[in-house]
């Protein structure tokens, strides 16, 4: 009686994979570099332990599965992951699929489709967001892959994704690094999101003097609206915590230096790389970067100290706005990057599908994503979320909110890096003339790199400036 699917890695989250799996009446085999893990697991598992085989190495963890074979890989990415595929090779057969779970750099994927094709074996790149208890009750699932590969797990995978009103939340979106891709961008924008609602925080703490307990109920409030999402309601519980030890609000008690593992940053660079600019994602990964020196920073307080000039606090309203509509900016060059790069791999996005598996299970799961998939499957000016109706209308209209909260802020001598590079986002894009001209003469100017004109069709035009060498001397 042989499993239907194997899983290698049971750490956090290939141990909660492995039992969603069985909890959905699938057999699997599991198997962990440290073998002890594997009957401590399957001795934690209860009456899920009928469905899980567990084996102490490779070659016995392979004979334990159906051909042809599907086996997760849930180890951390880069090297583990090459280590643990060439462990496996040797057992394999032909037309075997290997499944990377894990957060893996989408280039990675697709020189491993590659490799593994001309090897014989099949490959899917799987993006799961959700955490560990996602991972375990139903997370978002981004499959990227050649669709053969996918087909023969597509009901394991249909069967423990999140479901959003009984639509599972897990599509196979494209070939190759499609998945890992699309779940890059998910986090690049769980990271601005984020970002938002600390300067949000940041705001209400120290330019209102609020304490946690009240932030932490205002975001209670937030969530029963249109600003509902998963990462609203654990902001609102996490202010509410109380810190056992000191008897303080936890969140007062946590050292101000943001960790990160690569994928926000992957974001910006696929991104400036595809010619883009996600600039809300940008600010949010740079601030985490800055938060992390620290010793810099209270330097800083004092041989930098300043008394701003100041100007008035904003309303809870405003800034209710505000974060709504620079969450839909962020949302909105997410999938700018997206459109990016689906153009330039020829991976053919469903971008409404794409809003649709993060509806549920995953990180940035917010009451927007409906909306957004709405858009994308109606007209959408210039392919432009920015310029659907619906959020064209939400945007003109939380647009002065966000404005009062940027210029609030700056008076005050408050960081808003999200924030203000949202609002920069809005205002250029809503700017039909603007100031690269100049750019574009300075460029002629000192290289000659030539210039379009507002008039007359084509490139390359001149401007009236002789390079001389007394030019060149006074530029130089
Ligand atoms: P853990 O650290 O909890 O577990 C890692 C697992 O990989 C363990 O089973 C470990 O085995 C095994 N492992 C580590 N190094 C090797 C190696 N060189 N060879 C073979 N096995 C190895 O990690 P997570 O479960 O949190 O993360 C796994 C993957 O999932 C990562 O790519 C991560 O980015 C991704 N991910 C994590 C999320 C999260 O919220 N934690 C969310 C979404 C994706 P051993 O017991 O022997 O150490």
């Amino acid at each position: 009686n042989k499993a239907a699917i194997g899983l290698i890695g049971l750490g956090t989250m290939g141990s909660a994979l492995a039992l969603n799996i069985a909890d959905n009446g699938y057999k699997i085999a599991v198997t962990n570099r440290t073998v002890s893990r594997v009957s401590e697991f399957i001795n934690d598992a209860g009456e899920l332990s009928e469905y899980l085989i567990g084996c102490d190495d490779i070659e016995s963890f392979v004979a334990s599965l159906q051909t042809p074979r599907a086996i997760i890989v849930m180890v951390p990415a880069g090297k583990p992951f090459d280590d643990q595929i060439e462990a496996l090779k040797p057992y394999l057969d032909e037309g075997d699929t290997l499944i990377d779970a894990g957060n893996t750099n989408f280039h990675d994927t697709r020189r491993r489709d590659a490799e593994l094709a001309a090897d014989g074996f099949r490959f899917v790149g799987m993006g799961v967001s959700g955490g560990e208890e996602g991972a375990r009750f139903g997370p978002s699932i981004m499959v990227g892959g050649p669709e053969e590969s996918f087909k023969p797990i597509e009901p394991i995978i249909n069967a423990i994704a999140a479901k959003y009103e009984g639509d599972p939340c897990a599509a196979h979106l494209g070939p190759d690094g499609a998945g890992h891709f699309v779940k890059t961008v998910h986090n690049g924008i769980e990271y601005a999101d984020m970002q938002l609602i600390a300067e949000v925080w940041g705001i209400l703490r120290d330019g209102q003097g609020k304490s946690a307990a009240e932030v932490g109920a205002l975001f209670d409030r937030w969530n029963e609206g249109e600003l509902k999402s998963y990462l609203v309601e654990i902001t609102g519980k996490a202010l509410g915590a109380t810190d056992e030890a000191t008897g303080k609000p936890v969140v007062d008690i946590i050292l101000d230096r943001a960790g990160q593992k690569g994928t926000g940053r992957w974001t910006v660079i696929e991104a400036l790389g595809l010619g883009q600019s996600a600039s809300t994602i940008e600010a949010a990964v740079g601030a985490r970067s800055w938060s992390a020196a620290k010793d810099v920073r209270e330097a800083g307080a004092e041989i930098l100290a300043v008394q701003p000039e100041g100007g008035p606090q904003v309303s809870e309203e405003d800034l209710a706005d505000a974060l709504l509509a620079a969450r839909i900016l962020a949302y909105a060059q997410g999938f700018d990057i997206l459109t990016a790069a689906s153009e330039t791999y020829g991976w053919d996005l469903d971008m409404a599908r794409v809003a649709e598996i993060w509806r549920a299970g995953c990180i940035i799961r917010s009451a927007l994503l409906d909306d957004i998939s709405a858009a994308f499957r109606g007209e959408l000016p210039k392919g432009r979320l920015i310029l659907a109706p619906a959020f064209a209308k939400r945007l003109v209209n939380g647009s002065a909110a966000l404005r009062r909260v940027v210029a609030s802020a700056a008076m005050n001598g408050q960081a808003t890096p999200a924030f203000s590079a949202a609002l920069a986002y809005f205002d250029t894009m809503r700017t039909a003339r603007g100031t690269t001209d100049l750019v574009q003469a300075q460029r002629d100017f000192f290289g000659a790199h030539g210039f379009e004109r507002v008039d007359q069709e084509g490139g390359g035009f001149h401007g009236p400036w002789a390079l001389s060498a007394e030019d060149m001397n006074v530029s130089r």
